[in-house]
This record gives structure tokens, C-alpha cells and sequence, in this order.
């Protein structure tokens, strides 16, 4: 089967991406901190290996922004209107881009495989049943598919 690419881009549309193959996970992160990213009550980050997600038009330009963790996220924005496409955190280095799901042109293809922080969860929030959720973070081993596991062990740091 040919893997899976969908396109995505910014609002002004100078910066344009596709991410190739599926994503390692899906994080749906309810933290404080990402609903004021967003202005709203959830980020949905796309996590994939950075070589997977390749600019077709324009540049980024990185940003460094506080994080909950505190050692700090890189944030690529369009230098021209500012949208944020993908961050990498500390943790996963520059290895894996979280891509904010929000800005593929076909983002229903790229639901949550996890819920995080849900303690801080604002109420009228309703969860779906199926998809697991958990009051903060969570052990990977525990979740991520092994193909998942396996494909994150290639990854250099
Ligand atoms: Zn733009
Ligand atoms: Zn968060």
C-alpha cells in the first residue's frame, strides 16, 4: 500500500508541507499551556519523524517559546502570517516534528490516539469513549503501537 501523504500549509499559503506515512501518535494535549497556544481548549500534535515532513513552498521561521516542561519548544511559523505549523520539543530533540493537525489540508484524516492532560481539561469538553485518556502524561511502552516503538528507536538523537 503507498503510504499516506497529506498536504498542509499556513494561511497566507507562502508556506506549503506534505507529511508522508502515518503519524507515530497522535497527542489531543488539554494542558494549560497549549489552550493558550491555541486561544482555545486543546493542541492536536501529529508526532513524525522530522524527514517525513517536507516544505514544498516557502520557509519557516523557528521560534523559541516557553514550555510546561520547562526546557523550552521550537515552533516553525510563515514569517509572513505567523500561523505555527509544527514544534519540537526538548524531549524528542530535532528528530520528531509535532505537527498541529489543524493546519493539514485534510485534517480529519488524523484523529487523536491520546488524550493528555485531561485534568486540566475545560468541562464542556466531551471525550470520546474509545480513545484513551490520561490525567497527564503517560508511558509510552504502554500505548504506542510496536510499529510506532520500533520506527522512533531508528531515530537519532
Ligand atoms: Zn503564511
Ligand atoms: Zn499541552
Amino acid at each position: 500500500m503507498p503510504e499516506q501523504i497529506i498536504e498542509g500549509g499556513c494561511t497566507c499559503r507562502a508556506v506549503r508541507y506534505r507529511m508522508i506515512g502515518k503519524p507515530l501518535f497522535v497527542h489531543c494535549c488539554h494542558c494549560r499551556w497549549c489552550q493558550r497556544e491555541t486561544g482555545a481548549s486543546f493542541a492536536l500534535n501529529a508526532m513524525i519523524e522530522a524527514d517525513r515532513v517536507e516544505l514544498t513552498n516557502g520557509d519557516v521561521v523557528v521560534i523559541d517559546t516557553p514550555s510546561n516542561s520547562g526546557k523550552g519548544q521550537k515552533i516553525s511559523r510563515c514569517p509572513t502570517c505567523q500561523v505555527a505549523l509544527w514544534s519540537n520539543y526538548a524531549g524528542a530533540g530535532d528528530s520528531v516534528k509535532f505537527v498541529r493537525v489543524g493546519t493539514l489540508d485534510d485534517p480529519d484524516r488524523v484523529p487523536p490516539d491520546i488524550h493528555i492532560f485531561t485534568s486540566s481539561k475545560q468541562p464542556w469538553v466531551v471525550l470520546a469513549p474509545d480513545v484513551p485518556a490520561v490525567p497527564e502524561y503517560y508511558s509510552r511502552s504502554k500505548y504506542w503501537p510496536t510499529e510506532s516503538i520500533e520506527r522512533q528507536r531508528k531515530l537519532v538523537r
